[in-house]
């Protein structure tokens, strides 16, 4: 099966845990110079709005793919687990 990235979401369903499965320190997005989270994550869960110098990170639809922490050169992260048991994404690939 080929399928893309936009198509992916119609494949995966989320049970969301209210409890971050990752955060992240704001403060040190504004002093990174690529950030890379914002172009390499698959679900678009980084925003950088240049105006007002502010990260968001929603992490609804996260795909836990890992991307994000492998691309972060700065340890942005107060924390990058994986969600508890039964929360997170599903894959339906049939
Ligand atoms: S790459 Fe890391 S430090 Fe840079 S904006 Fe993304 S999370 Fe923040
Ligand atoms: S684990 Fe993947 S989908 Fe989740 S926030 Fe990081 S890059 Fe985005």
């Amino acid at each position: 099966m080929n399928i893309n990235l936009d198509e992916i979401f119609d494949y995966t369903s989320f049970n969301v845990d209210r409890e971050p499965h990752i955060k992240l320190n704001e403060e040190i997005c504004k002093t990174c110079d690529q950030r890379a989270c914002t172009n390499c994550c698959p679900a678009r869960c980084y925003t950088w709005d240049e105006e007002s110098q502010k990260m968001t990170f929603v992490h609804d639809g996260c795909l836990e793919c890992g991307t994000c922490y492998v691309v972060c050169g700065n340890n942005a992260f107060t924390r990058w687990r994986y969600p508890r048991g039964g929360f997170g994404v599903s894959y339906r690939m049939t």
